[in-house]
């Protein structure tokens, strides 16, 4: 990991999605059990640095979700989209949810992590698909 902790998380981020991207998606655990999303240099709930690799669970759970009509200019070519957080075993994760009506969805529902590009920016962003 590089030692600027500015550089370090942008790295981080570009390879978690990487990974995502490549159907490899992981998290971090640490030697207690909790499990946090990448870039980490500690575990959030325990302050462990023994933090290893491990690969995400094929299907989430979806969490909670909100229906956005209304962006800020960063994502204002994407509305209306939905930004959901679903359960990957330990892990939460944040991104958003396409190919759904809003109306379709329900807690609990299976969700695939993958990664898609944003239609204003074209940065590319954390997505899940429904299973
Ligand atoms: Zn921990």
């Amino acid at each position: 990991m590089s030692a600027d902790p500015t550089g370090a998380r942008d790295e981080g981020f570009d390879d978690f999605v990487d990974a995502v991207a490549a159907g490899e998606g992981y998290y971090l655990q640490c030697e207690n059990g909790h499990g946090s999303v990448p870039p980490r240099q500690v575990c959030p709930d325990c302050g462990s640095s023994a933090l290893s690799e491990t690969p995400l669970p094929d299907a989430g759970e979806l969490q909670t979700y909100t229906v956005t009509h209304v962006a800020t200019p960063a994502f204002s070519e994407d509305t209306p989209y939905v930004t959901a957080i679903a359960s990957f075993g330990p892990v939460r994760i944040t991104g958003q949810l396409r190919d759904a009506e809003p109306e379709e969805l329900e807690r609990g529902m299976p969700v695939e992590l993958t990664t898609a590009q944003s239609a204003t920016t074209g940065r590319r962003l954390l997505a899940f698909d429904p299973r």
